[in-house]
């Protein structure tokens, strides 16, 4: 069976589960430290209920690992309700000097048929009148990167930092088709960041790869050296920044099905400590690592001792972009058991082949 036969019958039997959800309840937003190009500064998270992403609700099912379908309301909301909510919840952070404002909409931001032109507009109109906004951070896939919906966008924020991320998670085309189901190719990536860097003459306009460690049906050591070739790839295509987003197992997924029968588990904090430091030493461009599910069941672990001591490591890190020091745990050996024994299997199964 194919990839995406699988992944389209695993999202509609999720959909049908899912329980309605009006979209001012699927909405959210918070505030955290975070690193600007300025250097360390703030940043505002908010997340827009809207219709979900065109790839996830496509006949190809969407990407192996995400179930961000299950935070959208799988309806139209009206521009107008749109920006009564992102409103609503501005209003809730006070916006202190150094912000970044993170957009996130489970989708494509630069898509008008998931947010309509008209809402787009009204918010970041909103967000120009912001004096202590220093950066609006959006994500879109890279099919809605065009040099007019761009050009659109940085009229309306003038001296702001416009930056575009694009989920390209693996710079390998066979990883991207086979293991996550992304639906586009490393050209289509290129592409969109050609485009971008050929406004920085005119605008501030930016972009960010978001990089996934250990997608499905890859090793331990497998997932570190995508990773590391992954952030070489992206800073020679051109971007500005990076943003790992090391696995976590989200609901109604391939990969849940998978981590359920013991099929997949997620990746080690010793292999992202450990791409960090090869990344860091490799990499010139801002690497940021997202530590998010770090030590809980259903994410990136090593053991109770340690787990939320390298989390809070690595968190520093990201705003000293420097490598974390490391200390001593008696969990690192069966680490490198993980480590090595993926790859004997990996030649076990090569031979068997
Ligand atoms: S990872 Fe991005 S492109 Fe893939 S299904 Fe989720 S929202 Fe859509
Ligand atoms: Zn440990």
């Amino acid at each position: 069976m194919e990839i995406q036969d699988l992944m389209s019958d695993i999202r509609k039997n999720a959909l049908q589960r899912m329980d309605k959800k009006l979209p001012v309840e699927l909405s959210a937003s918070w505030s955290s430290e975070d690193l600007l190009y300025s250097g360390k500064g703030n940043a505002i998270f908010i997340i827009l209920p809207t219709p979900g992403c065109v790839h996830a609700l496509s006949e190809s099912g969407g990407c192996t690992m995400c179930s961000y379908i299950a935070d959208s309301p799988l309806e139209t909301v009206t521009s107008d309700e749109l920006v009564d909510i992102f409103k609503n919840l501005m209003s809730r952070h006070e916006i202190k000097p150094k912000t970044a404002l993170k957009i996130f909409v489970s989708g494509s931001f630069l898509n008008e048929d998931e947010l309509p032109k008209k809402a787009r507009d009204e918010i970041l109109k909103t967000l120009n009148n912001e004096e202590n906004i220093e950066e609006v951070v959006v994500e879109s896939r890279p099919e809605f990167v065009s040099e007019e919906v761009l050009q659109e966008c940085c009229n309306l924020l003038h001296d702001k930092i416009f930056e575009v991320s694009i989920g390209l998670e693996s710079s390998s085309d066979y990883i991207k088709k086979y293991k996550i189901n992304k639906g586009f190719l490393n050209e289509d990536f290129e592409r969109a960041i050609n485009t971008i860097k050929s406004l920085k003459s005119d605008y501030k306009i930016t972009s960010k790869a978001y990089l996934f460690v250990k997608p499905i049906l890859t090793s331990e050591k497998e997932a570190i050296e995508d990773a590391v070739a992954s952030a070489r790839y992206a800073e020679k295509a051109g971007v500005d920044r990076i943003s790992f987003c090391p696995a976590t197992i989200h609901k109604g997924t391939l990969m849940e099905l998978l981590w359920r029968r013991g099929s997949y588990k997620p990746p080690w904090i010793w292999s992202i400590l450990e791409i960090i430091k090869r990344v860091r030493n490799e990499v010139k461009i801002p690497v940021i690592m997202d530590t998010s599910g770090f030590g809980t069941r259903r994410g990136p672990f090593n053991c109770k001792k340690c787990n939320k001591k390298f989390k809070n490591l690595i968190i520093d890190s990201n705003l000293s972009q420097t490598i974390p020091e490391e200390f001593k745990c008696e969990c690192k050996r069966n680490w490198i058991g993980d480590v090595e024994f993926s790859e004997i299997t990996r030649s076990t199964t090569n031979l068997i082949r």
